[in-house]
């Protein structure tokens, strides 16, 4: 064996891989890793087939097919009111974490610091890692995990690159409020610091609240690349398509790299997409879609001894069982799986200490005949 220096030698398998694992193994009810458990449109399927039948099944150009970049710079505007150029400012990308990787590797060089907030979606730090850059990050506490703005301005420096936002938030269901939004002006104003908004989950948003996107405020929007997903949205995680938008001269390194690294994405789903999204009630009615699921699952858990946290956003509601047991949360969550067959996420896996705040995390995102049987199983807990 030539042995290699890894590159990644504190990464194990990620969370989501081992609880999936663990789920299917056991033939646990899958609440962790997030993803629904009912079919995508059937609308959009045949679209995939069409295009398929129609031939388009060779390369899709390397920036994404141009009708669904028109498609994603209409919606934007549309819902944000920024103005995107298609043909250099956005690109379709395998995925929301190809599109994370792709911009960190794109706009961090060593020793360029990069603020996170923790818990954070794991896919950051190593990113950030990889391309030499040193990762700065901020705690966040439930209940409410909101961000300490004072806290975020002592650690900007000269050597301050990127923050790297998330909203609506993966794992603790938080959003980002306007008051967010000017606080976060106030500290980037006249700095050279980008930022990462990682707004996979956009469009699930819940309570009336708005989407706050860097692409609503032209002071953020110019420092800003954005990730987004149609996985999420539609459905179709499997599908792995997302896309990243920013203004052209950081567009123009983040494609210097994604040409080299995934060169284009696959061209049947971008066709369906782009057909797709002429239709606006395709995510305009998602908010009420998964609001009636998080209300359907939260009303169930009120019969548990979990502390049922806020969820304002994302298709994840967050519960602490410090009323239940000491137990670590990775402990009680195999507990949980093996015993009751409900798996979970246990949150300590987005602190890079393993901060342990007796949290775990579960997806709604599923039928519910689903959501009942979990809730039957959970309220014995
Ligand atoms: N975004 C999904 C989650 O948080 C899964 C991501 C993944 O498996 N890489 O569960």
């Amino acid at each position: 064996m030539i042995p290699i220096i890894s590159k990644l030698p504190q990464a194990g398998t990620t969370i989501f891989t081992v609880m999936s694992a663990l789920a299917n193994e056991l033939g646990a009810i899958n609440l962790s890793q997030g993803f629904p458990d009912y079919e995508t449109s059937p609308e959009l399927i045949e679209l995939v087939n069409q295009a398929m039948k129609n031939g388009h099944n060779q390369y899709a150009p390397m920036a994404g097919l141009m009708s669904l970049r028109e498609a994603i710079s209409r919606k934007t505007e549309k819902l944000y009111g920024a103005i995107y150029n298609p043909d250099t400012e956005i690109t379709i990308t395998a995925g929301g974490t190809q599109a994370i990787f792709t911009a960190i590797t794109a706009a961090i060089n060593p020793n360029d610091e990069v603020i996170i907030f923790e818990p954070a979606f794991d896919c950051y730090a190593p990113a950030i890692k990889l391309a030499g850059g040193i990762v700065k990050s901020l705690e966040l506490e439930p209940p409410d995990y909101r961000i300490r703005w004072d806290m975020v301005k002592r650690l900007i420096n000269n050597r301050t690159k990127m923050i790297i936002l998330n909203s609506p938030h993966n794992p603790t269901a938080t959003i980002l409020h306007r008051q967010d939004i000017d606080e976060l002006s106030a500290i980037v104003k006249n700095q050279d610091i980008l930022i990462l908004s990682d707004e996979v989950y956009e469009h699930l948003i819940y309570d009336g609240e708005t989407h706050q996107s860097m692409a609503r405020y032209p002071e953020l929007q110019k420092r800003s690349f954005i990730i987004a997903s149609f996985g999420k949205p539609f459905h179709a995680t499997g599908w792995k398509v997302g896309y990243c938008m920013a203004p052209a001269a950081l567009m123009q390194e983040f494609r210097k790299i994604h040409q080299f690294l995934v060169f284009s994405v696959n061209a049947p789903m971008q066709f369906a997409i782009a057909e797709y999204l002429k239709n606006e009630d395709t995510y305009l009615s998602l908010p009420s879609f998964f609001q009636q699921k998080r209300d359907y699952f939260r009303k169930g858990l009120e019969n548990s001894r979990f502390e049922i946290l806020p969820c304002s956003g994302s298709y994840f509601q967050s519960v602490r069982y410090s009323n239940i047991t000491d137990e670590k949360d990775s402990d009680f969550a195999m507990r949980l799986a093996r015993e009751i067959g409900v798996a979970s996420i246990p949150v300590s896996a987005f602190y890079s200490k393993g901060n342990d705040h007796h949290v775990l995390r579960f997806c709604f995102a599923k039928k519910q005949e689903t959501l009942d049987k979990a809730v039957d199983r959970l309220i014995k807990v």
